[in-house]
Protein backbone atom coordinates (compact mmCIF):
# COMPACT_ATOMS: atom_id res chain seq x y z
CA UNK A 1 0.00 0.00 0.00
CA UNK A 2 1.63 3.90 -0.77
CA UNK A 3 2.66 5.72 1.81
CA UNK A 4 -0.52 8.51 2.71
CA UNK A 5 0.35 10.50 5.37
CA UNK A 6 -1.26 14.11 6.84
CA UNK A 7 -0.23 17.03 8.81
CA UNK A 8 -3.55 18.52 11.15
CA UNK A 9 -3.26 21.48 12.48
CA UNK A 10 -5.93 23.40 14.24
CA UNK A 11 -6.43 26.84 12.97
CA UNK A 12 -6.64 28.30 16.34
CA UNK A 13 -3.31 30.44 15.99
CA UNK A 14 -0.72 31.08 13.11
CA UNK A 15 1.28 28.35 12.07
CA UNK A 16 3.30 27.60 15.06
CA UNK A 17 7.39 26.22 14.22
CA UNK A 18 5.89 23.23 16.06
CA UNK A 19 3.53 22.27 13.56
CA UNK A 20 5.28 22.93 10.82
CA UNK A 21 8.61 20.66 11.83
CA UNK A 22 5.60 17.76 11.80
CA UNK A 23 4.58 19.16 8.56
CA UNK A 24 8.28 18.77 7.50
CA UNK A 25 8.87 15.30 8.74
CA UNK A 26 5.55 14.34 7.23
CA UNK A 27 6.57 15.91 3.90
CA UNK A 28 9.93 14.17 3.87
CA UNK A 29 8.29 10.89 4.81
CA UNK A 30 5.88 11.04 2.24
CA UNK A 31 8.28 12.28 -0.80
CA UNK A 32 11.09 9.39 0.54
CA UNK A 33 8.34 6.64 -0.20
CA UNK A 34 7.02 8.72 -3.60
CA UNK A 35 3.53 8.55 -1.16
CA UNK A 36 0.97 11.23 -0.45
CA UNK A 37 0.82 14.19 2.21
CA UNK A 38 -3.02 15.19 2.87
CA UNK A 39 -3.42 18.72 4.76
CA UNK A 40 -6.78 18.70 6.69
CA UNK A 41 -7.49 21.45 8.95
CA UNK A 42 -8.91 20.81 12.68
CA UNK A 43 -11.56 23.44 12.70
CA UNK A 44 -13.87 21.64 15.30
CA UNK A 45 -13.31 23.71 17.67
CA UNK A 46 -15.10 26.61 16.32
CA UNK A 47 -14.91 29.35 19.13
CA UNK A 48 -11.18 28.94 18.65
CA UNK A 49 -10.91 28.43 15.36
CA UNK A 50 -10.53 31.42 13.03
CA UNK A 51 -9.90 31.88 8.65
CA UNK A 52 -6.96 34.34 9.33
CA UNK A 53 -5.71 31.40 10.98
CA UNK A 54 -6.16 28.56 8.55
CA UNK A 55 -4.61 31.54 5.89
CA UNK A 56 -1.55 31.96 7.62
CA UNK A 57 -1.34 28.21 7.92
CA UNK A 58 -1.40 28.01 4.11
CA UNK A 59 0.99 30.47 3.66
CA UNK A 60 3.30 29.50 6.00
CA UNK A 61 3.33 25.75 4.53
CA UNK A 62 3.38 27.35 0.89
CA UNK A 63 6.63 29.72 1.73
CA UNK A 64 8.27 26.81 3.49
CA UNK A 65 7.58 24.78 0.59
CA UNK A 66 5.75 21.81 2.01
CA UNK A 67 3.33 21.01 -0.94
CA UNK A 68 0.40 19.14 -0.09
CA UNK A 69 -1.08 16.33 -2.71
CA UNK A 70 -4.57 16.49 -1.20
CA UNK A 71 -6.56 19.03 0.40
CA UNK A 72 -6.91 21.41 2.71
CA UNK A 73 -10.26 19.29 4.12
CA UNK A 74 -12.21 20.78 6.53
CA UNK A 75 -13.57 18.83 9.78
CA UNK A 76 -15.97 21.83 10.54
CA UNK A 77 -17.40 21.07 6.66
CA UNK A 78 -17.93 16.98 7.47
CA UNK A 79 -20.04 16.82 10.73
CA UNK A 80 -22.07 14.52 8.59
CA UNK A 81 -19.65 11.69 8.68
CA UNK A 82 -19.03 11.79 11.88
CA UNK A 83 -22.13 11.49 12.83
CA UNK A 84 -23.15 8.62 11.40
CA UNK A 85 -20.22 6.81 12.45
CA UNK A 86 -21.20 7.63 16.35
CA UNK A 87 -24.79 6.24 15.37
CA UNK A 88 -23.04 3.24 14.47
CA UNK A 89 -21.00 2.93 17.13
CA UNK A 90 -24.36 3.38 19.84
CA UNK A 91 -26.21 0.92 17.71
CA UNK A 92 -23.19 -1.90 18.07
CA UNK A 93 -23.19 -0.38 21.64
CA UNK A 94 -19.86 -0.05 21.97
CA UNK A 95 -20.39 3.46 23.20
CA UNK A 96 -24.04 5.11 25.18
CA UNK A 97 -25.16 7.93 26.38
CA UNK A 98 -24.45 9.79 29.50
CA UNK A 99 -26.54 12.13 31.76
CA UNK A 100 -24.00 12.80 34.37
CA UNK A 101 -24.61 16.96 35.20
CA UNK A 102 -21.75 19.18 35.62
CA UNK A 103 -21.63 19.15 39.10
CA UNK A 104 -22.14 15.19 39.36
CA UNK A 105 -18.94 15.29 37.33
CA UNK A 106 -17.40 17.71 39.51
CA UNK A 107 -18.32 15.76 42.50
CA UNK A 108 -16.76 12.75 41.49
CA UNK A 109 -13.40 14.70 40.71
CA UNK A 110 -13.67 15.88 44.46
CA UNK A 111 -14.07 12.61 46.18
CA UNK A 112 -11.38 11.04 44.12
CA UNK A 113 -9.06 13.90 44.52
CA UNK A 114 -9.86 13.51 48.14
CA UNK A 115 -8.74 9.81 48.35
CA UNK A 116 -5.92 10.76 46.60
CA UNK A 117 -6.79 8.61 43.54
CA UNK A 118 -6.61 10.27 39.97
CA UNK A 119 -9.81 12.11 38.54
CA UNK A 120 -11.65 9.48 35.83
CA UNK A 121 -14.88 8.81 34.83
CA UNK A 122 -16.14 5.81 36.82
CA UNK A 123 -18.76 4.74 33.39
CA UNK A 124 -21.19 4.99 35.85
CA UNK A 125 -24.10 5.14 32.82
CA UNK A 126 -22.69 2.62 30.97
CA UNK A 127 -25.80 0.22 31.96
CA UNK A 128 -28.75 2.48 32.13
CA UNK A 129 -31.85 1.07 31.82
CA UNK A 130 -34.32 2.42 29.11
CA UNK A 131 -36.70 3.57 32.30
CA UNK A 132 -33.35 5.44 33.87
CA UNK A 133 -32.75 6.96 30.48
CA UNK A 134 -36.25 8.15 30.16
CA UNK A 135 -36.50 9.77 33.47
CA UNK A 136 -33.07 11.76 32.64
CA UNK A 137 -34.79 12.62 29.46
CA UNK A 138 -37.90 14.20 31.01
CA UNK A 139 -35.48 16.39 33.40
CA UNK A 140 -34.05 17.49 30.34
CA UNK A 141 -30.67 16.32 30.93
CA UNK A 142 -28.31 16.97 27.57
CA UNK A 143 -26.02 13.15 27.33
CA UNK A 144 -22.87 13.06 25.99
CA UNK A 145 -21.54 10.30 24.07
CA UNK A 146 -19.37 8.25 25.96
CA UNK A 147 -17.03 5.64 24.05
CA UNK A 148 -16.31 2.50 26.22
CA UNK A 149 -12.66 1.65 27.39
CA UNK A 150 -12.13 -1.38 28.80
CA UNK A 151 -9.92 -0.85 32.15
CA UNK A 152 -8.29 -4.87 31.29
CA UNK A 153 -7.13 -3.61 27.90
CA UNK A 154 -3.51 -3.04 27.27
CA UNK A 155 -2.55 -1.25 24.14
CA UNK A 156 0.29 -1.39 22.98
CA UNK A 157 2.68 -0.16 19.70
CA UNK A 158 5.68 0.02 17.76
CA UNK A 159 6.27 3.99 17.65
CA UNK A 160 8.48 4.74 14.42
CA UNK A 161 10.47 6.85 17.02
CA UNK A 162 10.37 5.90 20.39
CA UNK A 163 9.69 1.76 19.40
CA UNK A 164 7.10 -0.45 21.86
CA UNK A 165 4.98 1.50 23.88
CA UNK A 166 2.21 0.13 26.35
CA UNK A 167 -0.87 2.32 27.61
CA UNK A 168 -3.18 0.25 30.20
CA UNK A 169 -6.67 0.70 29.57
CA UNK A 170 -7.13 1.93 33.11
CA UNK A 171 -4.84 4.95 32.74
CA UNK A 172 -6.98 6.21 29.86
CA UNK A 173 -9.66 8.27 32.21
CA UNK A 174 -12.49 5.83 31.90
CA UNK A 175 -15.09 5.76 29.11
CA UNK A 176 -14.00 8.67 26.54
CA UNK A 177 -16.38 11.51 25.86
CA UNK A 178 -16.36 11.34 22.00
CA UNK A 179 -19.76 13.66 20.92
CA UNK A 180 -20.92 16.76 23.17
CA UNK A 181 -23.87 17.10 24.92
CA UNK A 182 -27.28 17.33 23.15
CA UNK A 183 -30.69 16.77 23.48
CA UNK A 184 -31.23 12.89 22.84
CA UNK A 185 -31.72 11.75 20.14
CA UNK A 186 -29.68 14.80 18.20
CA UNK A 187 -26.03 13.91 18.66
CA UNK A 188 -23.70 16.79 19.68
CA UNK A 189 -20.47 17.96 18.39
CA UNK A 190 -18.08 15.16 17.83
CA UNK A 191 -14.47 15.77 19.43
CA UNK A 192 -11.02 15.96 18.47
CA UNK A 193 -9.75 12.22 19.66
CA UNK A 194 -13.01 10.97 17.53
CA UNK A 195 -13.36 12.67 14.39
CA UNK A 196 -9.58 12.40 13.87
CA UNK A 197 -9.46 8.71 13.77
CA UNK A 198 -12.41 8.79 11.24
CA UNK A 199 -10.56 11.03 9.30
CA UNK A 200 -7.63 9.30 9.19
CA UNK A 201 -9.73 6.28 8.25
CA UNK A 202 -11.40 7.78 5.79
CA UNK A 203 -8.26 9.26 4.24
CA UNK A 204 -6.85 6.04 4.05
CA UNK A 205 -3.79 7.41 6.50
CA UNK A 206 -0.94 4.66 6.66
CA UNK A 207 1.68 6.62 8.96
CA UNK A 208 0.53 9.08 11.55
CA UNK A 209 3.19 11.34 12.13
CA UNK A 210 2.58 13.82 14.84
CA UNK A 211 3.72 16.17 17.95
CA UNK A 212 4.45 13.38 20.95
CA UNK A 213 2.24 15.53 22.84
CA UNK A 214 -0.76 13.37 21.00
CA UNK A 215 1.17 9.79 23.20
CA UNK A 216 -1.93 9.97 25.18
CA UNK A 217 -4.32 10.17 22.34
CA UNK A 218 -2.68 7.54 20.44
CA UNK A 219 -3.85 4.96 22.75
CA UNK A 220 -7.31 5.88 23.28
CA UNK A 221 -7.60 6.07 19.14
CA UNK A 222 -6.13 2.94 18.50
CA UNK A 223 -9.06 1.38 20.17
CA UNK A 224 -11.73 3.55 18.35
CA UNK A 225 -9.54 1.72 15.09
CA UNK A 226 -10.47 -1.65 16.64
CA UNK A 227 -14.17 -0.57 17.54
CA UNK A 228 -14.48 0.64 14.28
CA UNK A 229 -13.21 -2.16 12.07
CA UNK A 230 -9.89 -0.36 10.75
CA UNK A 231 -6.54 -1.09 10.56
CA UNK A 232 -4.67 1.31 12.94
CA UNK A 233 -2.11 2.79 10.88
CA UNK A 234 1.40 3.10 12.13
CA UNK A 235 2.89 6.14 14.59
CA UNK A 236 5.10 8.05 14.45
CA UNK A 237 5.68 10.95 17.59
CA UNK A 238 8.07 13.55 16.82
CA UNK A 239 10.05 15.11 19.61
CA UNK A 240 9.51 18.68 20.76
CA UNK A 241 11.02 21.66 20.17
CA UNK A 242 12.87 22.74 23.73
CA UNK A 243 14.08 26.43 24.45
CA UNK A 244 17.45 26.91 26.02
CA UNK A 245 16.14 25.46 29.30
CA UNK A 246 14.52 23.07 27.93
CA UNK A 247 11.32 23.75 28.24
CA UNK A 248 9.21 23.18 25.49
CA UNK A 249 9.33 26.16 22.94
CA UNK A 250 6.24 28.66 23.93
CA UNK A 251 5.04 31.61 23.10
CA UNK A 252 7.44 32.70 26.53
CA UNK A 253 10.32 32.39 24.21
CA UNK A 254 8.73 35.88 21.96
CA UNK A 255 8.50 33.85 18.67
CA UNK A 256 6.82 30.40 17.83
CA UNK A 257 5.38 31.23 14.72
CA UNK A 258 6.35 30.50 10.87
CA UNK A 259 5.85 34.24 10.51
CA UNK A 260 7.77 35.91 13.10
CA UNK A 261 10.86 33.71 11.77
CA UNK A 262 10.33 35.07 8.54
CA UNK A 263 9.90 38.55 9.78
CA UNK A 264 13.47 38.52 11.46
CA UNK A 265 14.45 37.73 8.37
CA UNK A 266 15.14 33.72 8.10
CA UNK A 267 14.89 32.59 4.24
CA UNK A 268 12.28 29.76 4.11
CA UNK A 269 14.95 27.69 2.40
CA UNK A 270 17.50 28.54 5.71
CA UNK A 271 14.55 28.05 8.05
CA UNK A 272 12.83 24.50 6.47
CA UNK A 273 16.65 23.66 6.31
CA UNK A 274 17.10 23.77 10.21
CA UNK A 275 13.97 22.25 10.73
CA UNK A 276 14.85 19.00 9.42
CA UNK A 277 17.75 19.14 11.82
CA UNK A 278 15.43 19.54 14.38
CA UNK A 279 15.57 15.96 15.59
CA UNK A 280 16.52 14.17 12.79
CA UNK A 281 20.36 13.71 11.63
CA UNK A 282 21.66 12.49 8.07
CA UNK A 283 23.10 9.18 7.52
CA UNK A 284 26.50 11.54 7.61
CA UNK A 285 26.11 13.68 9.94
CA UNK A 286 28.51 16.03 8.94
CA UNK A 287 26.29 17.32 6.33
CA UNK A 288 24.36 20.37 7.60
CA UNK A 289 22.75 22.15 3.97
CA UNK A 290 20.23 20.13 2.59
CA UNK A 291 17.27 21.19 0.08
CA UNK A 292 14.05 19.68 1.13
CA UNK A 293 14.15 17.00 -1.98
CA UNK A 294 17.83 16.11 -0.69
CA UNK A 295 16.65 15.42 2.56
CA UNK A 296 13.60 13.49 1.57
CA UNK A 297 15.78 10.53 -0.45
CA UNK A 298 17.56 9.99 2.86
CA UNK A 299 15.15 10.58 5.22
CA UNK A 300 13.69 7.67 7.78
CA UNK A 301 12.48 7.64 11.70
CA UNK A 302 15.26 5.60 12.38
CA UNK A 303 17.50 8.90 12.90
CA UNK A 304 15.10 10.86 14.37
CA UNK A 305 16.04 10.83 17.95
CA UNK A 306 13.12 10.94 20.62
CA UNK A 307 14.46 13.38 23.03
CA UNK A 308 13.41 16.63 22.95
CA UNK A 309 15.43 19.03 20.18
CA UNK A 310 17.18 21.75 21.47
CA UNK A 311 16.54 25.12 19.69
CA UNK A 312 19.56 26.51 18.62
CA UNK A 313 19.74 30.28 17.31
CA UNK A 314 23.22 30.06 16.50
CA UNK A 315 22.94 27.84 14.21
CA UNK A 316 19.92 28.42 12.79
CA UNK A 317 22.13 31.50 12.03
CA UNK A 318 24.79 30.36 10.55
CA UNK A 319 22.04 27.62 7.82
CA UNK A 320 20.52 31.09 6.88
CA UNK A 321 23.48 33.04 5.93
CA UNK A 322 24.87 29.91 3.82
CA UNK A 323 21.26 30.43 1.62
CA UNK A 324 22.09 34.05 1.45
CA UNK A 325 25.75 33.38 0.29
CA UNK A 326 24.39 31.33 -2.24
CA UNK A 327 22.81 33.73 -3.87
CA UNK A 328 23.58 35.76 -7.14
CA UNK A 329 24.03 39.44 -6.77
CA UNK A 330 21.18 40.62 -9.02
CA UNK A 331 19.22 37.86 -6.61
CA UNK A 332 20.60 39.62 -3.27
CA UNK A 333 19.83 43.10 -4.65
CA UNK A 334 16.20 42.04 -5.74
CA UNK A 335 15.81 41.01 -2.04
CA UNK A 336 17.53 44.14 -0.27
CA UNK A 337 15.77 47.05 -2.86
CA UNK A 338 12.57 46.69 -0.96
CA UNK A 339 13.79 46.75 2.77
CA UNK A 340 16.08 49.81 1.13
CA UNK A 341 12.89 51.71 -0.24
CA UNK A 342 11.03 50.98 3.02
CA UNK A 343 13.83 52.66 4.98
CA UNK A 344 13.21 55.80 2.87
CA UNK A 345 16.46 55.81 1.22
CA UNK A 346 16.42 57.16 -2.22
CA UNK A 347 16.93 55.97 -5.38
CA UNK A 348 15.82 54.71 -9.06
CA UNK A 349 15.62 50.92 -8.79
CA UNK A 350 15.65 50.82 -12.61
CA UNK A 351 18.12 53.43 -13.42
CA UNK A 352 20.21 53.06 -10.46
CA UNK A 353 20.47 49.31 -10.91
CA UNK A 354 24.19 49.17 -11.73
CA UNK A 355 24.89 50.80 -8.54
CA UNK A 356 22.60 49.06 -6.23
CA UNK A 357 23.94 45.80 -7.53
CA UNK A 358 27.53 47.33 -7.18
CA UNK A 359 25.09 48.08 -2.95
CA UNK A 360 23.79 43.95 -2.76
CA UNK A 361 27.76 42.92 -3.81
CA UNK A 362 28.84 44.79 -1.02
CA UNK A 363 26.49 44.16 1.85
CA UNK A 364 25.50 39.98 0.93
CA UNK A 365 28.87 38.65 1.81
CA UNK A 366 27.54 39.96 5.44
CA UNK A 367 24.19 39.06 6.32
CA UNK A 368 22.96 36.39 8.56
CA UNK A 369 19.75 37.31 7.80
CA UNK A 370 17.82 39.36 6.04
CA UNK A 371 16.92 43.23 7.25
CA UNK A 372 13.81 43.43 9.50
CA UNK A 373 10.91 45.54 8.40
CA UNK A 374 9.76 46.13 11.82
CA UNK A 375 12.29 47.33 13.89
CA UNK A 376 10.20 48.05 16.81
CA UNK A 377 8.80 44.23 17.15
CA UNK A 378 12.65 43.08 16.00
CA UNK A 379 13.59 45.22 19.93
CA UNK A 380 11.14 42.98 21.65
CA UNK A 381 11.81 39.69 20.13
CA UNK A 382 16.19 40.53 21.07
CA UNK A 383 14.89 41.57 24.49
CA UNK A 384 12.87 38.16 25.19
CA UNK A 385 15.15 35.62 23.61
CA UNK A 386 18.41 37.63 24.79
CA UNK A 387 22.10 36.55 24.57
CA UNK A 388 20.67 33.29 22.63
CA UNK A 389 19.95 35.49 19.82
CA UNK A 390 23.17 36.27 17.91
CA UNK A 391 23.50 40.06 17.31
CA UNK A 392 23.98 40.33 13.12
CA UNK A 393 24.76 43.02 10.36
CA UNK A 394 21.86 44.38 9.37
CA UNK A 395 21.56 45.06 5.29
CA UNK A 396 19.53 48.18 5.91
CA UNK A 397 21.93 49.92 8.75
CA UNK A 398 24.71 48.78 7.34
CA UNK A 399 24.28 51.04 4.01
CA UNK A 400 22.44 54.14 6.11
CA UNK A 401 26.01 56.34 4.95
CA UNK A 402 25.32 55.91 1.69
CA UNK A 403 21.68 57.66 2.18
CA UNK A 404 22.25 60.21 4.68
CA UNK A 405 21.56 63.86 3.76
CA UNK A 406 22.13 66.04 5.66
CA UNK A 407 25.41 63.92 6.53
CA UNK A 408 26.74 63.54 9.97
CA UNK A 409 29.85 62.53 12.17
CA UNK A 410 29.23 60.36 15.04
CA UNK A 411 31.17 61.34 17.84
CA UNK A 412 34.17 58.35 17.62
CA UNK A 413 34.19 59.64 13.85
CA UNK A 414 34.80 63.63 14.56
CA UNK A 415 37.40 62.92 17.14
CA UNK A 416 39.02 60.99 14.73
CA UNK A 417 38.77 64.01 12.15
CA UNK A 418 40.38 65.92 15.01
CA UNK A 419 43.82 63.64 15.26
CA UNK A 420 46.62 65.36 14.42
CA UNK A 421 47.23 64.62 10.53
CA UNK A 422 43.52 63.72 9.42
CA UNK A 423 43.23 67.34 7.96
CA UNK A 424 46.58 66.67 6.00
CA UNK A 425 45.76 62.99 4.93
CA UNK A 426 42.10 64.25 3.80
CA UNK A 427 43.41 68.00 2.36
CA UNK A 428 46.23 65.32 -0.02
CA UNK A 429 43.19 63.09 -0.95
CA UNK A 430 41.08 66.06 -2.14
CA UNK A 431 44.12 67.33 -4.16
CA UNK A 432 44.99 64.27 -5.76
CA UNK A 433 40.99 63.29 -6.24
CA UNK A 434 40.83 66.86 -8.30
CA UNK A 435 43.58 65.44 -10.50
CA UNK A 436 41.79 62.58 -11.63
CA UNK A 437 40.01 62.44 -15.35
CA UNK A 438 38.19 59.85 -15.03
CA UNK A 439 35.63 57.79 -13.27
CA UNK A 440 37.57 56.54 -9.80
CA UNK A 441 37.99 52.91 -9.64
CA UNK A 442 39.39 50.50 -7.05
CA UNK A 443 42.84 50.26 -8.77
CA UNK A 444 42.92 54.47 -8.72
CA UNK A 445 41.32 55.06 -5.14
CA UNK A 446 44.70 52.72 -3.86
CA UNK A 447 46.69 54.33 -5.52
CA UNK A 448 45.53 57.77 -4.32
CA UNK A 449 45.58 56.52 -0.20
CA UNK A 450 49.28 55.18 -1.11
CA UNK A 451 50.29 58.41 -2.88
CA UNK A 452 49.09 59.94 0.21
CA UNK A 453 50.60 58.06 2.83
CA UNK A 454 54.16 58.26 1.45
CA UNK A 455 54.02 61.58 0.26
CA UNK A 456 52.70 63.21 3.30
CA UNK A 457 54.33 60.51 5.77
CA UNK A 458 51.61 59.58 7.46
CA UNK A 459 50.75 55.98 9.02
CA UNK A 460 48.41 54.30 6.48
CA UNK A 461 45.94 53.46 9.47
CA UNK A 462 45.82 57.07 10.78
CA UNK A 463 44.50 57.75 6.82
CA UNK A 464 42.71 55.10 6.05
CA UNK A 465 40.56 55.27 9.58
CA UNK A 466 40.29 59.14 8.62
CA UNK A 467 38.86 58.89 5.08
CA UNK A 468 36.20 56.15 6.88
CA UNK A 469 35.49 58.46 9.13
CA UNK A 470 34.75 61.43 6.82
CA UNK A 471 33.16 59.08 3.91
CA UNK A 472 30.95 57.01 6.58
CA UNK A 473 30.42 59.03 9.40
CA UNK A 474 31.06 56.26 11.72
CA UNK A 475 35.00 54.08 12.59
CA UNK A 476 32.95 51.02 11.74
CA UNK A 477 31.41 49.52 8.26
CA UNK A 478 31.70 48.06 5.03
CA UNK A 479 34.83 47.79 2.83
CA UNK A 480 36.30 51.18 2.77
CA UNK A 481 37.43 51.51 -1.21
CA UNK A 482 33.96 50.33 -1.95
CA UNK A 483 31.93 51.97 -0.09
CA UNK A 484 34.30 55.15 -1.51
CA UNK A 485 33.49 54.40 -4.96
CA UNK A 486 29.61 53.61 -3.98
CA UNK A 487 29.73 57.54 -2.87
CA UNK A 488 31.98 58.81 -5.38
CA UNK A 489 29.29 57.46 -8.42
CA UNK A 490 26.49 59.38 -6.53
CA UNK A 491 29.16 62.70 -6.36
CA UNK A 492 28.88 62.46 -2.97
CA UNK A 493 32.63 61.95 -1.75
CA UNK A 494 33.76 65.38 -2.28
CA UNK A 495 31.01 67.31 -0.27
CA UNK A 496 31.82 64.64 2.69
CA UNK A 497 35.53 65.44 2.20
CA UNK A 498 35.08 69.49 1.75
CA UNK A 499 32.71 69.14 5.46
CA UNK A 500 35.39 66.37 6.89
CA UNK A 501 37.52 69.55 6.37
CA UNK A 502 35.56 71.95 8.49
CA UNK A 503 36.59 70.17 11.63
CA UNK A 504 39.67 68.39 11.11
CA UNK A 505 43.11 69.42 12.38
N1 LIG B 1 -5.05 18.96 15.40
C1 LIG B 1 -3.98 18.40 16.14
C2 LIG B 1 -2.99 19.47 16.53
O1 LIG B 1 -3.01 20.53 15.96
C3 LIG B 1 -3.21 17.37 15.36
C4 LIG B 1 -3.69 16.04 15.63
C5 LIG B 1 -2.99 14.92 14.91
O2 LIG B 1 -2.02 15.15 14.20
O3 LIG B 1 -3.47 13.83 15.07
O4 LIG B 1 -2.23 19.26 17.43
Amino acid sequence: MSVRVRLAPSPTGNLHIGTARTGVFNWLFARHHGGQFILRIEDTDLERSRPEFTQNILDGLTWLGLTWDEGPFFQSKRMDLYKAAIQTLLDQGLAYRAYDTPEELEALRASQTARKQAPRYDNRHRHLSPEQEAAYVAEGRQPVIRFKIDDDREITWTDLVRGPVTWKGSDLGGDMVIARAAMAPELGQPLYNFVVVVDDIDMQITHVIRGEDHIANTAKQILLYEAMGAAVPRFAHTPLILDQGGRKLSKRNGVTSIDDFRKMGYTSEGLVNYMTLLGWSPPDSTQELFRLQEAAQQFDFERVNPAGAKFDWAKLDWINSQYLHRLSVPEMTDLLIPFWQAAGYLFDPLADRPWLEQLGALVGPSLVRLPVSDPTWMAQVREIIGPALPAVADGVEMVRFLFADPFEFMPEAAKQLEQVGSATALQAIVTLLEQETEALTEARAKAILDQVVQAQNLKRGLVMKSLRATLTGQLQGPDLMQSWLLLHQRGQDRPRLQQALTIAK
